[in-house]
């Protein structure tokens, strides 16, 4: 949604420039879009192809699919064929995915933390030329995805205790990247599971790059309404900046429920641009703080979603304390992403791993892991005493 309505106090949109993703064109002279990813198996292209169209009449103006194999590329190609949806791909790792999915979609998204994985030797900028050679050959946009646990690892660490300053130094640099390379259609992402970091991050690279369109989200939100109200404190501070030219709402819903992610986006779009503001208190640290991914098709086992919010309700006994819980659904962002956590699970396909901080605590069926997280739960409470609110 444009905010052409928005009231006179609001800032003026950045002056972004438009990046056509498909039929639809993102910056400062287009609507705000929405999107939301999907979660099904790609492979399963029945399942996939309908969860495209549910995200589609709830209003998505780009669905994004996460492609990791060759077999996903294949299935994307069947996919293609059924739908005329914006679509996005999502690559991790295997950035020389890029030559296979680009036919098939409208824009691909890399995240610079995940091109050391492979090729080691091989020059990351050389790692992104071939990817925009693939994106301009089949018209395609691409997303600079740079998210809190997976930053490049030559930036991570050198700035000591700002965590904030390796994401925007990573994106900026990517950006010059695109820039040498003489690819213009780009747009950059900076997420975190943190509201106050992502308005942190998103304020300091637009204030470097006020030309670039910035794709919002805060990563790992969790379950409604928590989800929700983590990522309208996020969007509502910069969107009356004036940043902010597509947005993503992550939430842990069960697949039949994805199109909530969609609804929740243009309310919150549609709340901004009439000056309607809910997010007043800032998103405070000083109570339990459960993060989950919303899940997608690397999710390694469909009881993910039972589990966040088993976990959710196990330890609500725990909410005067300040403790963060992270739950997520696979192994490509699961371990990076625990690490920051108090306690952190994710998934495999028969097991759960515990960790506690970067440390392995260990691998638990999904029937133990409960009462395993129940006694590290209950030690951290304990060397915090009785808890710090009344
Ligand atoms: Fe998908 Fe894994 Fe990220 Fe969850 S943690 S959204 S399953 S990539």
């Amino acid at each position: 949604m444009k905010l052409p309505n928005a009231p006179e106090f609001l800032h003026p949109r950045n002056p972004t420039t438009s990046v056509r993703i498909g039929r639809v064109s993102i910056g400062s002279a287009h609507p705000v879009a929405v999107q939301s990813m999907t979660a099904t198996k790609t492979q399963d292209i029945e399942a996939t192809v309908a969860q495209v169209r549910q995200l589609e009449a709830a209003g998505a103006d780009i669905v994004r699919i996460a492609v990791d194999s060759a077999k996903d590329a294949e299935a994307l190609s069947l996919i293609r064929e059924r739908t005329q949806a914006n679509l996005s791909v999502d690559l991790q790792e295997n950035y020389r995915l890029a030559s296979a999915v680009a036919p098939h979609v409208d824009k691909i998204r890399y995240n610079p933390g995940h091109l050391y994985h492979h090729e080691k030797k091989k020059a990351v900028r050389d790692k992104v030329a071939f990817i925009v050679e693939a994106a301009a050959r089949h018209d395609c946009a691409i997303r600079v995805g740079v998210n809190c646990g997976s930053v490049d690892p030559d930036k991570a660490g050198l700035f000591g205790a700002d965590s904030i300053a390796p994401m925007v130094e990573s994106a900026l640099e990517h950006c010059a990247m695109l820039d040498e390379l003489g690819f213009a259609r780009y747009v950059v992402s900076l997420k975190d599971s943190d509201p106050n970091k992502v308005i942190e991050a998103n304020k300091r690279f637009a204030s470097q790059r006020p030309d670039v369109p910035l794709h919002l989200g805060v990563t790992e939100a969790g379950l409604p309404p928590d989800g929700i109200i983590k990522t309208r404190i996020a969007f509502e501070q910069l969107l009356a900046a004036g940043i902010g030219d597509t947005v993503r709402v992550s939430l842990t819903v069960p697949n039949d429920r994805k199109q909530e992610e969609i609804a929740a986006g243009r309310q919150i779009l549609e709340d901004v641009s009439n000056g309607r503001f809910r997010s007043v208190p800032r998103f405070d640290n000083d109570r339990l703080n459960i993060i989950s991914c919303p899940s997608c098709s690397r999710v390694e086992n469909e009881a993910f979603v039972d589990l966040a919010i088993k976990v959710k309700e196990m330890t609500a006994y725990a909410q005067r304390h300040a403790i963060t819980i992270a739950v997520m659904g696979c192994r490509v962002n699961g371990p990076g992403e625990t690490d920051d956590a108090d306690l952190g699970l994710w998934c495999a396909p028969n097991h759960v791993n515990l960790k506690k901080g970067a440390d392995s605590l260990g691998a638990y069926s999904y029937s133990e892991i409960l009462v395993r997280l129940k006694e590290e739960l209950d030690a951290l409470v304990a060397t915090q005493g009785a808890g710090k609110l009344p």
